[in-house]
This record gives C-alpha cells, sequence and structure tokens, in this order.
C-alpha cells in the first residue's frame, strides 16, 4: 500500500504503483515503511528472474502469474543499496524470489513438508499465525551476476533442497566459497540476515515487525 500523508495526516490508502490517484495534484507523496514496492520500480538495473512464475523451478508448475518482486520499502531500499555498492565492483544481484503469497506457501509447503526448506504456514481462526519471511515480504533470495548478467558460480543452483545449500557446505568449490562469501559480505553491510540452510535466502532486519500477508501478486 501507499499511504499519502498531507499534514501529518494519511489522506488515502493506495496499490503499489497507483501513486497519483487519491491524493490531490501537486501534495507530496511519502511512501509508509511498511508498504510492499516494486523493487525494479525502485531500481529498473536490478535483475530479476523469478523461477516460481514459471514451469522451471522444483515444483513443475508456475506459481505466481507474473514476474514481480515486492518488497516492504525499507527492505527493497536496503537492497538497492547492495546493488549500487556491487556495482562499484562490477558486480550485480539477480533476485529469484521476494513476496510470496500466503497461499503460494500454503502450496510450497504441501509439496515439501520440511521445515528446513519451507516455513510451515498455519492458520488460526481463518488468519495466518505463521509462515514464511517471504509471506511478510521481508525475505529476498538471490545470486550473484557480473556486468554481463552472467551468475556467478555459487555451491548449488536454486532450490536445492540438500545439505549442499547449507552455508558453510566444505564440498562447494574454491571459487563457489569466495563468491558466496562476497554475496554475504554486500548482504550484511544492509544488516541482512543469512539463513543457514539456504545460500541464496537472507531476511531483511526487522522482518518481524511486518505481518504476513494474503495479497496477489498482481495487485
Ligand atoms: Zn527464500
Amino acid at each position: 500500500m501507499i499511504a499519502c500523508r498531507l499534514r501529518r495526516r494519511r489522506c488515502g490508502l493506495l496499490l503499489v504503483g497507483v501513486l497519483a490517484a487519491g491524493c490531490a495534484p501537486g501534495r507530496r507523496l511519502t511512501v509508509a515503511p511498511d508498504a510492499l514496492v516494486d523493487l525494479r520500480a525502485l531500481d529498473p538495473s536490478i535483475r530479476v528472474e523469478m523461477p516460481y512464475a514459471t514451469p522451471h523451478n522444483f515444483t513443475g508448475v508456475a506459481l505466481y502469474p507474473v514476474a514481480r518482486c515486492l518488497l516492504r520499502r525499507d527492505v527493497a531500499e536496503r537492497l538497492v543499496r547492495v546493488e549500487r555498492r556491487l556495482a562499484g565492483e562490477g558486480l550485480g544481484l539477480l533476485v529469484w524470489d521476494c513476496y510470496r503469497p500466503f497461499p503460494v506457501q500454503q502450496r510450497l509447503w504441501a509439496l515439501v513438508p520440511d521445515a528446513r526448506y519451507v516455513a510451515e504456514p498455519v492458520v488460526r481462526d481463518g488468519r495466518p499465525v505463521a509462515g514464511s519471511k517471504h509471506n511478510r515480504g521481508a525475505a529476498v533470495d538471490l545470486t550473484l551476476v557480473d556486468a554481463a548478467g552472467r551468475p556467478l558460480e555459487m555451491p548449488t543452483g536454486f532450490d536445492d533442497f540438500s545439505e549442499h545449500a547449507h552455508r558453510g557446505w566444505a564440498g562447494a568449490s574454491p571459487a563457489a566459497r569466495r563468491n558466496l562469501a562476497r554475496l554475504e559480505e554486500a548482504m550484511a553491510s544492509e544488516g541482512f540476515e543469512p539463513l543457514p540452510t539456504e545460500w541464496w535466502h537472507f531476511d531483511g532486519p526487522g522482518w518481524e515487525r511486518y505481518e504476513l500477508l494474503d495479497r496477489p501478486l498482481t495487485e
């Protein structure tokens, strides 16, 4: 949601991307820190290729209607700063997953009921009470690319649900370990926390203050 503020009062709540409607022309717009924003609207140079928007993921079916990276504003802005820092080294990010609607989490859990790799979605009294940090718009899956957009070698591909994807897996090549260390260092510089069992997954700082969401990815 985009919150429009005028004299410290909200004048309307709008959908992502609809910046003008609902607010008088010329008024100053402020996007609330907990709003979901489109990452590529903040920085079109960030590469976004979402396997869950295609059949080329571990489920074999497209789970998302669009390849769109939505994140809480604060998380997205941190990621933009990571991208800019990496650009100075001739590197960039390739984003694989961002906000994930709660119903998709339920589908994933039905396919992979293993809490090491998929957070269990829990519903109580008709409301989601536990799930993935992706359902909060506060987690991101990504890797590193070179200046030409080619992915750097990493310990495994995306969604490798094995110990090979664990951070510190001793079987990774020296180049993969070095590349992963660069990614972890870049993400840590903006406060992102790495998930021990999936080298590609990072949680945004303060994720616990964002609620679980079921809104569709297309809104
Ligand atoms: Zn993830």
